[in-house]
């Protein structure tokens, strides 16, 4: 049976949903952007500014030299997170496979839930409609439904704003004649680049080179490259159902100087702490042994946990456990590494939480989540967030070279290098 996969894309998401908010915006040109400085960027445009030549990405200046009244409003992350929220609410309707894929995009499995093109068809209706209905009437989505999900992006794309294009299995080799090979998500400018070096300048070209070229010319990805020549894709929809589950979650940060003052390493905590807890509710874990540790001037380890009479997954609560444990180590001389890791997980905190109150903290926690998935590390974060990691812990950088910095240090470290710091192994520079 063939796979159904749909593709949701939210149409000029932020400015829509400014456009929602503000009916006087509506049916006008408007830019999404930073503080209204006049040097920033746009993270959005509406589709009547895309109408008049306005892009996503343009400096305001720019903008309004090409679209003299265009009104440029600035972002509230918070309340596009919240209306994400919302559509994923309605998108869970038809399927339990749905992967979020960005802020604005989502791909849902619905072959087994749905059962049939036509079946597909239908339910695109009624979501759209029901965006209408129960989020906003300004708001409307491009959606793709195709064979697997490589089809189903390529398909939204085909028609903005308020599309559906279905492409089934039969379709494919046409809609292939069509496209451009820059249209797929995954090839960049310098992979076209090195395609149009090989000769390869259409998609049926693509499709048609030899694997072993592709391959000897790009590793692995040139399997991948042939598949998509093909139109072929088999990644599943990944639901967070289907991830194993972690026995602990957990990060640690080298400083970039040894340091001793206790600002710089609560701040410092307090950054691994929320990316911990966002980790955990990404997972949708909750956690109640909180383990915390640091490595000294002098290579020491020290380490220690706590457990607490509930869970928790806010990053937050995690810090307050944390820096309990750290202020109680006794040592001389500066901290070079600090570590946070929560075990003890539980999965689907839902069941945990009933109050009202903490229902909202938790939808809150959860769109700040998926904005930093898109945005980087901290691009949204609580104000105690902010004042402990860019006023106090980077004191005379910019915010975005510690950023940069504390990405570069602290990527690719998984629970495992934590519990590894916390058996006393030796740091791998
Ligand atoms: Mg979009």
């Amino acid at each position: 049976m063939d796979r159904i996969i749909m593709h949701i894309d939210m149409n000029s998401y932020f400015a829509s949903v400014e456009q929602q908010a503000n009916p006087h915006l509506r049916g006008k040109p408007v830019g999404v952007g930073g503080p209204n400085d006049g040097r920033t960027v746009l993270a959005a445009v509406s589709i009547e500014a895309k109408r008049r030549g306005v892009k996503t990405g343009m400096g305001v200046y720019e903008a309004r030299r090409i679209c003299p009244d265009i009104i440029c409003v600035q972002g509230d992350y918070n309340k596009y997170a919240c209306v994400t929220n919302s559509l994923v609410l309605i998108y869970r309707r038809y399927t339990p496979l749905m992967e979020i894929f960005s802020i604005d995009e989502v791909f849902m499995d619905v072959s087994q839930s749905l059962g049939s093109w036509k079946g597909a068809v239908k339910a695109v209706y009624e979501i759209k409609r029901t965006i209408k209905k129960e989020v906003g009437e300004w708001l409307t989505c491009s959606v793709g439904v195709g064979p697997n999900k490589l089809i189903a992006k390529l398909a939204s794309d085909m028609k903005k704003p308020d599309g559906l294009v279905v492409v089934q299995p039969k379709d494919i080799p046409a809609v292939l004649t069509r496209i451009k090979l820059d249209d797929f998500c995954g090839i960049g400018s310098r992979t076209k680049r090195n395609l149009l070096s090989m000769g390869i300048d259409t998609v049926k070209k693509l499709g048609d080179a030899p694997l072993e070229s592709l391959i000897k010319r790009f590793g692995k990805i040139g399997y991948a490259l042939h598949k998509m020549g093909r139109g072929e894709d088999d990644s599943p929809v990944i639901s967070y159902y289907d991830i194993p589950e972690p026995k602990s979650m957990g990060h640690s940060y080298t400083l970039p100087k040894d340091s001793s003052d206790p600002e710089v390493i609560n701040a410092t905590l307090l950054r691994l702490a929320e990316q911990v807890g966002r980790r955990m509710r990404a997972e949708r874990f909750m956690g109640r042994v909180v383990h915390a540790g640091i490595r000294t001037s002098d290579f020491t380890f020290m380490g220690k946990q706590k457990a607490l009479n509930k869970f928790i997954d806010d990053g937050y609560d995690i810090y307050t456990a944390a820096k309990g444990i750290i202020e109680s180590f006794h040592y001389s001389g500066g901290v070079r590494l600090v570590a946070v890791s929560v075990s003890h997980l539980v999965k689907d905190r839902q069941q945990l939480s009933f109050l009202p109150e903490e229902v909202r903290k938790e939808k809150l926690l959860l769109t700040l989540d998926s904005l930093n998935n898109r945005y980087g590390e901290f691009s949204v974060g609580r104000a105690s967030l902010m004042q402990a990691t860019v006023n106090k812990g980077t004191s005379g950088l910019g915010a975005n070279r510690a950023m940069a910095r504390f990405h570069r240090n602290n990527d690719d470290r998984s629970h495992r290098d934590v519990m590894s710091e916390f058996n006393g192994t030796p740091e791998i520079p």
